[in-house]
Order: C-alpha cells, then sequence, then structure tokens
C-alpha cells in the first residue's frame, strides 16, 4: 500500500515510522527544511514508549511526490490542512482515501472541498507525540485509533486500513460513531488545553481548583449544544465531565499541546475547537460566551506573545 503522510511533526513521523514497520509504503511530507534535510541524511530517530530507534525513511517537500497514493494519512495542525490539501492535490487519485485524525472540528467541511466524501476517513487518535529536535522525535501511548468512513459505501476499505494499523502496532479500531469520538475529543482539547493555557498549570493543577466543575460544564455544555444541532451527537454533559476527571487522573502531570504551543511560540488551534463552537452558536442563533470568551483569551496571549 503506498501511503504518504502529508504533514511530518510529530504525529505525523510517529505513525510513518510504524506504518513502514507494518510493511507500507511510506512517504513523509513535510516544509520544514532542516527536518527534512537530517530525515534525509541521518533517518528519522525516534523514541517509542522510551525505547530509540533510527529508521531511514523517505521524505520529500509535497510538490516533489509524483505518483498518485492509495491513502494519505494528513498530519498537519489544523490551520494548515487547506494549504497542505492543495499542494497535495496531485498525488491523489479517484481512489485514494484521506484519514484526517486531527485534533478540532469542521474538518471533514474542509477536506469535502478537494475530495470527494466517499474517500474521506475521519477519526481521533490518544497517542501523544512530540518534537524534541529537527529529525527527533518521540511517540508514547497505547492508542487506539478509532477511524470510520465518511460514506457508507466505503467500510470495506476503511477495515482495510484498519488491519494495516493494527498489523503496525498502532492500536486500529473500527469506530460505529467516529462523530461521538470526535466531538468528545473536541471536549477535552476544549476543556483542558485552554484552561491549562489560561491559567499556565498542568492538568493535575487545573483539576484540583475549587471552580472546576462550573469551568467544564459551562464549556460542555456549549460544545453538547453544537453538537446536537450540528451533528445530531447527543454528549451528555455530566458523562463527560466523569470522562474528563477519569482522564486528568491519568495524565495529570502532563501540559497540553496548547500550552506547549505558546511556549514554543507556535499558534493554537483554537479556532478549531472552542473558536468552532462559538463561530457555530452564532451561525444557529445561539450563544456560547465562554468559548467566545476563552477563544479570545488565548487569542489575546498569542498577540502579547507576538505569536501571528
Ligand atoms: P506538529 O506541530 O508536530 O506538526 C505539524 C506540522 O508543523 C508539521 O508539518 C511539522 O513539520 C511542522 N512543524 C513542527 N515544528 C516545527 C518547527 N519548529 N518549524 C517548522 N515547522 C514545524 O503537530 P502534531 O503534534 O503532529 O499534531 C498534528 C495534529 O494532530 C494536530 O491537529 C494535533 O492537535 C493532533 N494531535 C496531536 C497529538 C500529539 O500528541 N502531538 C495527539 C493527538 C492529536
Amino acid at each position: 500500500m503506498k501511503i504518504a503522510i502529508a504533514g511530518s511533526g510529530a504525529l505525523g513521523c510517529g505513525f510513518g515510522y510504524h506504518l513502514q514497520k507494518g510493511g507500507a509504503d511510506v512517504t513523509l511530507l513535510d516544509n520544514w527544511e532542516q527536518h527534512i534535510k537530517t530525515i534525509s541524511e541521518k533517518g528519522l530517530t525516534i523514541s517509542v514508549n522510551g525505547s530509540k530507534d533510527n529508521q531511514e525513511m523517505d521524505i520529500c517537500r509535497p510538490h516533489e511526490l509524483k505518483e498518485k497514493m492509495d491513502v494519505i494519512f494528513v498530519f498537519t495542525k489544523s490551520m494548515g490542512l487547506k494549504s497542505m490539501m492543495e499542494s497535495i492535490e496531485h498525488i491523489i487519485g479517484p481512489d485514494t482515501k484521506i484519514v484526517c485524525l486531527l485534533n478540532g472540528l469542521g474538518h471533514l467541511k474542509t477536506l469535502e472541498k478537494y475530495i470527494n466524501r466517499k474517500n474521506i476517513i475521519m477519526g481521533t487518535t490518544v497517542w501523544t507525540a512530540g518534537i524534541d529536535a529537527p529529525g527527533h522525535t518521540h511517540f508514547n501511548g497505547q492508542g487506539p485509533v478509532e477511524i470510520q468512513n465518511s460514506d457508507p459505501s466505503e467500510k470495506e476499505a476503511t477495515i482495510e486500513i484498519v488491519d494495516l494499523l493494527q498489523k503496525s502496532g498502532l492500536n486500529g479500531e473500527y469506530s460505529e460513531n467516529v462523530n461521538f469520538t470526535i466531538w468528545r475529543k473536541a471536549c477535552v482539547n476544549g476543556t483542558m488545553n485552554a484552561l491549562c493555557t489560561i491559567l499556565d498549570a498542568n492538568i493535575e493543577e487545573v483539576f484540583a481548583t475549587p471552580t472546576i466543575d462550573s469551568m467544564l460544564r459551562n464549556i460542555i455544555k456549549e460544545f453538547a449544544t453544537v453538537a446536537k444541532h450540528q451533528d445530531n451527537v447527543t454528549l451528555n454533559v455530566e458523562e463527560t465531565i466523569s470522562y474528563l476527571k477519569s482522564l486528568a487522573d491519568k495524565v495529570g502531570a502532563h501540559y497540553p499541546s496548547m500550552h506547549q504551543d505558546l511556549n514554543n511560540n507556535r499558534p493554537t488551534e483554537i479556532d478549531f475547537l472552542n473558536g468552532e463552537v462559538a463561530e457555530a452558536s452564532k451561525k444557529l442563533g445561539l450563544e456560547a460566551p465562554y468559548c467566545q470568551q476563552i477563544t479570545d483569551l488565548i487569542h489575546a496571549k498569542e498577540a502579547i506573545l507576538g505569536i501571528t
């Protein structure tokens, strides 16, 4: 199976590494010159759950890859998805599948501008990853990766990708309701990421604050309202709060990626999380004051840090 990883940062390198080990013919695509140079010359150095390895991998800029791919995993940040899709149009054939595991909301709508819905596979992953230096990444956890075809006719093709993910050690699972999974993951990012970033604290510290219940409830209510109106997804607010608290117990010492993005002077994905809920609410004639305020605060912090 010919696979391209469109956006080979932390998660993209981790997926590319595993898929190649699982027998796929993988090409990493990226635009970060130093990262491309290091991987081309010295291979990808990766630590998987603490175990270090180095693997030769094909890597180039998107326009340099000429063949049509069987499957393309997109792994940009949310705000980079549109421009990445523009730069990979030439490697998309009539049956090429795009797998999207980005955090955030609204990506199906973006992808549909470039590719027929029947070839879009949406999902989430709870693998975590980071970049230590160009060409050096780490990849942690046990997964899973949950995916589902956006069109009912493509279940068989999606199960083939699930099998490849399994064979590659990425713990693929076929999801019968990926929209629910995407919304629930958005609730995780829209609460933990946003609050830890604004409060400059780790998850354990934020979840120990006396106001945690009302902060979570106010945000999740807004996510649940839009999920219902827009995608007919039912998010039970109290069940989601319990889920978040159980997750917080497991990853308390962690500073979420949004916090790390600001520390590294990189823009956040807030517009695709709380910002998307605030915008969608306006379009539905509703209000989402908590998500709007959180979005404004994160953008204010980006401005203070001079991040554009
Ligand atoms: P990333 O920032 O590591 O990579 C995204 C792109 O940014 C890549 O093209 C990468 O090469 C580029 N990039 C990264 N650092 C750069 C630098 N210093 N200079 C120039 N370019 C640079 O993003 P990611 O963590 O792989 O996340 C991809 C998507 O997956 C996001 O939507 C994220 O929210 C989601 N996600 C991430 C994780 C995680 O643990 N990293 C987990 C689940 C979901």
